[in-house]
């Protein structure tokens, strides 16, 4: 087991750090058992993809990165049992050479599997939940060592609690996920006027399989992306995807966000250039996990809250009143998803089909102004924040709009009574 004394943690977005005292990466669930029972308080770190202070911990941190094997494969049943460090990507390429694949992923593929499950990490499509609906099974360690094996259907009562679950109930070692034959998606992506975007919304949202959108602010265009499954053959070009997805996504994109920071009221030309990118269809046919991810995004600020999909239509009008008539300088898009309610506990989409909207951006200038107001407009309509992402801690408005709040508590602390896995994060929205 690889170990080391006063460790720095800096999450991806380099907002969030801490010192620990003692970090550890175990290979043997033994290993990973002896820790947990010896620590004093215990914090576990995936990829540190979270923006908040979900991870952070001054005694004992513990990462599962050569904790990532995987541990069987039935082809029969469709499923694959990992070691929860094992990144998303990894399971991509791994399944891929067995044409297998995830049925559904997020926009990128860089986390571990544990600590996508842990926050509720989604990604689009109405008919489809969160990631951690594809689990079949999955084992938790307590902190007293005890080792749990929940059962999607068997146990479902508990399993549904501790599905997501921001790291306070044990540690996840193993899991079981139900994959599916791999597929090819039919990518077709353009932009249109943003009130017609929202006026159609309905009907792209019910006849796509995979819907979301991409807004450019202080622009009045919408991005569609639409994916549907086929059966038709691979058809996006080598050079389209290095000329779009590296050369202009990734470098001519960051040297634009430079260019906006010289002067931040260039923010609108940009947009408005960037948006230009859109006007012709993309039109492809890609394996399925490449559609899912976009390029490496630039650094940048993020909070995205889920709402009742019923008020999605209002929620995106209001939000675009709220940018145009402030004085937010945006330079990055606006994600919209849509996921399929669940009965997770603490899921954003327990017991509704859901609409996410996000405020994202490039700029640590003018961040919390932006993130207030958005708050202001999200608790309006009920929405509840995604746990990966930043959002003020409110338990008593939390505790109002997440309905098995006080269930999941309660297990919480059946499970972890001398609050060995509670950090500050998980202190602020449980007390
Ligand atoms: C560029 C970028 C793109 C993103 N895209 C999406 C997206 O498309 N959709 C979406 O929903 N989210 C997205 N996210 C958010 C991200 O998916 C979540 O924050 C996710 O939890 C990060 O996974 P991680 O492995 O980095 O976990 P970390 O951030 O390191 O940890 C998250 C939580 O998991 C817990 N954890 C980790 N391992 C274990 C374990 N073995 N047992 C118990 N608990 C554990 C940690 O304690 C912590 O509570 C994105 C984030 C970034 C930075």
């Amino acid at each position: 087991m690889r170990q080391q004394t006063d460790y720095r943690f800096l999450n991806w977005a380099q907002n969030q750090t801490c010192t620990a005292c003692n970090f550890y990466q175990p290979e043997t669930e033994e290993e990973l058992i002896e820790l947990i029972k010896s620590s004093k308080k215990v914090r576990m770190t995936g990829t540190g993809h979270s923006w908040n202070s979900i991870c952070l911990n001054n005694d004992t941190l513990i990462n599962l990165d050569h904790y990532n094997k995987v541990l069987a494969l039935d082809k029969e049943k469709l499923q694959v049992k990992v070691q929860p460090g094992i990144k998303l990507w990894q399971l991509n390429e791994y399944l891929d050479k067995e044409c297998l694949a995830l049925s559904n992923l997020g926009s990128i593929s860089k986390q571990s599997v544990a600590g996508a499950m842990s926050t509720g990490t989604h990604g689009s499509g109405i008919n489809y939940q969160i990631l951690g609906s594809q689990i079949e099974e999955f084992s938790f360690i307590k902190a007293d060592g005890e080792k749990i094996i929940l059962h999607k259907e068997r146990d479902k009562e508990l399993f549904n609690k501790c599905v997501v679950n921001l790291g306070c109930l044990g540690v996840i070692s193993e899991i079981t996920l139900n994959i599916v034959p791999a597929f090819n998606l039919h990518d077709y992506t353009i932009a249109i006027p943003y009130e017609q975007a929202v006026n159609r919304l309905d009907e792209f949202i019910n006849n796509t399989d995979h819907f979301k959108m991409w807004w450019f602010p202080h622009t009045n265009k919408m991005v569609l992306y639409r994916y549907n499954h086929t059966q038709a053959k691979t058809n996006d070009s080598h050079f389209r995807q290095w000329f779009m997805d590296e050369f202009v996504s990734v470098n001519i994109y960051r040297l634009l966000l430079k260019v906006g920071n010289i002067k931040r009221s260039w923010r609108r030309t940009i947009n408005q250039l960037l948006v230009l990118n859109f006007n012709k269809p993309l039109d492809r046919i890609e394996k399925s996990y490449k559609v899912f991810n976009v390029p490496e995004p630039p650094l940048h600020r993020e909070v995205e809250w889920a709402f009742d999909i019923s008020v999605a239509k209002d929620l995106l009008k209001e939000y675009k009143q709220l940018i145009s008539s402030s004085s937010h300088l945006i330079n990055f898009i606006q994600e919209i998803r849509f996921t399929k309610g669940d009965d997770f506990a603490m899921s954003a989409c327990c017991g509704r089909n859901t609409i996410w909207l996000g405020a994202y951006n490039a700029d640590n200038f003018g961040w919390n102004e932006l993130m207030n107001d958005f708050e202001i407009l999200a608790k309006k309509y009920k929405g509840r924040p995604h746990w990966g992402k930043e959002f003020n801690r409110d338990k008593e408005y939390l505790k109002s709009v997440y309905p098995k709040y006080e269930e999941f508590n309660a297990l919480r602390k059946e499970f972890d009574p001398n609050e060995k896995f509670t950090n500050r994060f998980i202190s602020e929205i449980f007390g």
